[in-house]
């Protein structure tokens, strides 16, 4: 039996970054995974501004910078008129176009550098402990069976999450209604750009470059195989037969890497928490994938519950603030489904009201605010959390705060994000002296405290003297300017 702070169940790029926290904070980790090796097929593409911010402020951003492909503009319901995300005040106004492999390699990479043990062919198959909140896993794998005692275990097991399971936590929500194919392939004989989005009354395709490898994605609504379950094979002749229908165009499709169907199967658990058992990403939330969300938003709640969890094990945070993971980060599961439900609504139905819908969504969308509201929700850049009632000046806490070039009292050059590598709070004034109260809960030697020289800080829009930053980027409080 091995003893370890935390065990992750699943090691998706979830499972992968909530270890990553955890091990920051001093943790130890064990990621078990029932894969022997990385999945080979990238199913998520998208990477969100507010995701590379999230990797800012941890010093790895470069690093899927470095083989991403920025896209300045993103889509919802493969409308017409794209999402602008150069209005955010951000370092990254686009989304990133990675293949879900690299990602997850990036991350791996990332845990292996801070010491995070990762236990591939690792199947969890039970485990007990419950009412005691003092866990024991069972793992099958090649040579038999390991145990592994642990004091907290987070569910990033997709769909099916046994933790989930294990902790009686329902997963309301649908069966898949629709089925959508999709292949990552060799595409010859397409005129025009490379990327493309059709809805017209045969239906719907996308098609995009996948990565550095020439291959590319193509997907299709095909109401005449919407029906087909999401189980059954897709062949090529398929894929391409209904592409070639809908786009009008004699394109071959060849060489595939990957041939699935996904559907809108949409389901949110009930709770995040049991006990000191959690849930994360998939497991927590499922949904049509549509503008690039699912990884995204488990990646936040990843990042939203590693130093928490780590603060309790610690022994400097109250077992309270584990609550506020769910009350914090399951609404944004709730914006995920229904917002996943609406584009679903809109991409999948050719009839002339549904495409008349949406001709006038794809005109609001000109709208500046409309545009805005929706990139915001997608990209993550406009979430802001809700009071919970363990920070101090609630009306200064919960919001994002943009990356900023700092110099700091003693003339270092730095910024913002940079301040927040280490994964501490942080305690940000722009004088000597000035401060911001801290909760009554947190230690001080847990707080970096920094003072700035001539750096403007704002809070919601109001010049702030000083703020209390949460390891995860988001305020807690604030020393506003009067009005
Ligand atoms: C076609 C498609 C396109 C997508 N595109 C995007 C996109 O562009 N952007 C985006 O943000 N999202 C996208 N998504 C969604 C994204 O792929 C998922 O949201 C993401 O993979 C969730 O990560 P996760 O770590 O929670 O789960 P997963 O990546 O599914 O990882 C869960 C892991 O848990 C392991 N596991 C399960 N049970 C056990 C067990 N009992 N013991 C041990 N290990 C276990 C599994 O083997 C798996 O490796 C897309 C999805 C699809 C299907």
């Amino acid at each position: 039996m091995k003893d370890v702070d935390v065990a992750v169940v699943g090691g998706g790029p979830v499972g992968l970054w909530v270890a990553c926290e955890l091990r920051l904070a001093g943790l130890e980790t064990v990621v078990l995974e029932r894969r022997s090796t990385p999945m080979a097929q990238s199913r998520a593409l998208t990477m969100h501004g507010r995701t590379l911010e999230l990797f800012a402020m941890r010093g790895v951003a470069e690093r899927f910078l470095a083989e991403g492909r920025p896209i300045p503009t993103g889509h919802y319901a493969a409308l017409d008129t794209r999402l602008d995300f150069s209005v955010f005040d951000t370092r990254y106004p686009f989304m990133l176009f990675l293949p879900q492999s690299r990602t997850e390699a990036l991350i791996e990479d990332r845990a292996r550098e801070l010491g995070v043990e990762i236990l591939r062919g690792h199947e969890v198959t039970g485990i007990t402990g419950r009412e005691r909140q003092d866990y024991r896993l069972s793992a099958r794998h090649e040579r038999g069976e390991a145990s592994f005692h642990a004091r907290a275990v987070i569910g990033a097991d997709a769909r099916r999450s046994i933790v989930r399971q294990t902790a009686s936590i329902a997963f309301e929500g649908h069966d898949a209604t629709l089925s959508i194919m999709m292949g990552d392939v060799c595409l010859r004989g397409l005129d025009g750009p490379p990327m493309r989005m059709v809805s017209n009354a045969c239906g719907g395709v996308t098609i995009v470059p996948v990565g550095r490898d020439g291959a590319t994605r193509v997907i299709v609504v095909d109401p005449e195989r919407i029906h087909v379950p999401v189980g059954e094979p897709l062949t090529l002749g398929e894929l391409a037969s209904s592409a070639r229908r809908i786009l009008g165009e004699d394109i071959e499709l060849c060489d595939p890497i990957w041939l699935s169907r996904f559907g809108d199967e949409t389901r949110l658990a009930t709770h995040y928490r049991s006990g000191r058992m959690f849930l994360a990403g998939d497991a927590a939330h499922l949904h049509l994938p549509a503008g690039g969300q699912g990884m995204n938003v488990g990646l936040q709640d990843a990042m939203n519950l590693g130093w928490k969890l780590a603060a309790v094990l610690n022994g400097t945070a109250p077992e309270a603030l584990l609550d506020t993971y769910e009350k914090e980060r399951r609404p944004v599961g709730a914006q995920l489904a229904r917002n996943t439900e609406a584009q679903g609504a809109l991409m999948t139905h050719f009839d002339p009201s549904h495409l008349a819908l949406r001709a006038e969504m794809s005109e609001l969308l000109r709208m500046p605010d409309v545009n805005r509201r929706l990139a915001g929700v997608l990209s993550g850049f406009d979430l802001q959390y809700p009071p919970v009632g363990l920070f101090t000046g609630e009306a200064g806490a919960g919001q994002r705060l943009p990356d900023r070039d700092v110099i700091l009292a003693d003339g270092t050059a730095t910024s913002l994000y940079r301040l927040l590598t280490p994964g501490t709070w942080l305690h940000l004034s722009c004088e000597g002296g000035v401060q911001t109260t801290l909760p009554g809960w947190l230690p001080t030697e847990a707080v970096r405290f920094a003072v700035t020289r001539g750096t403007k800080l704002e809070v919601s829009g109001r010049e702030a003297h000083a703020v209390l930053i949460r390891p995860d980027g988001y305020t807690a409080g604030a020393e506003l300017a009067r009005r």
